[in-house]
């Protein structure tokens, strides 16, 4: 995914959003404080942070390693940071998550809201089981197949975007054979959904006011081309969270 990066008009419509994947404080927060064992204060990356909605609650609790390679959005972070008196809590790290620096200690937590997908879910589990310590976790959200038999047109329309997106026991099984339990899965509630395709729409209708190179219009039509799936199938395909555990 490294060597074929989003052009900068997708990091930039995304720069001035909220967060940049659907999420929920609520989900966030109660997994964290579910996690069997977690000790007091721990050592955390989150993985593809984006400008860090879900990495400022992840600070309340824990020092933080906050994992992007897009500097913009760590910028924004750190800004939000220091605004909640939070900054001496994270580290911002720009790097690829699949090729973390060597020499990063290991972790009791690594955390990844919606950017799983841009390494691979398979490929992006195996490469951090060994970045957690034994007995540690790993919480992270992949968009997923909910339904046995979607209607046509969102199956084909995913299939052609996605075609990774597996149900939730496919993805438990991937883990399982990389040598995690699979704790507990959450779906995310469809009001996820619409917080973060609230503020997209307004942007989008907001860009359409000026110029757009065909390039970028092509980009704005298929971000609005998944909202309206998304929208008229809310039940067939969503986030779920996967909270998964090295064995100590
Ligand atoms: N977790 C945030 C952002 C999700 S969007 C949220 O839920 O709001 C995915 C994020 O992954 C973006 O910020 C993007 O810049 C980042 N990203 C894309 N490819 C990456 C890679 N290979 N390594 C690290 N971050 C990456």
């Amino acid at each position: 995914m490294t060597d074929n990066l989003p052009s900068l008009f997708f990091f930039s419509f995304y720069e001035s959003l909220p967060r940049q994947g659907p999420g929920d404080d609520h989900v966030t927060r109660s997994l964290l404080s579910d996690l069997p064992d977690l000790p007091e204060y721990p050592g955390i990356m989150d993985m593809g942070c984006g400008t860090g909605h879900q990495t400022l609650i992840l600070a309340e609790r824990g020092k933080v390693t906050a994992v992007d390679i897009h500097k913009p959005f760590l910028d924004t972070l750190m800004k939000r940071a220091e605004e909640k008196n939070l900054s001496e809590r994270i580290t911002p790290l720009i790097s690829s998550m699949d090729a973390i620096p060597e020499g990063m200690p290991p972790v009791d937590l690594i955390w990844s809201e919606g950017a799983v997908y841009l390494i691979g879910f398979e490929e992006g589990l195996r490469y951090w089981y060994s970045l957690v310590k034994p007995g540690g976790y790993v919480v992270v959200s992949e968009f997923t197949r909910l339904s046995d038999n979607p209607p046509e047109e969102v199956f084909r329309f995913w299939s052609n975007e996605y075609p990774q997106a597996r149900p939730v026991e496919e993805n438990c099984r991937i883990a399982e054979s990389i040598g995690f339990c699979c704790l507990q899965t959450c779906t995310l509630p469809v009001s996820a959904w619409t917080r973060f395709y609230s503020p997209q729409k307004d942007k989008i209708m907001l860009l359409r006011g000026g110029s757009l190179t065909p390039e970028e219009e092509r980009i704005l039509n298929e971000i609005e081309q998944e909202i309206g799936i998304q929208e008229k199938y809310p039940d067939e395909y969503g986030y779920v969270f996967y909270v998964l555990q090295r064995p100590a």
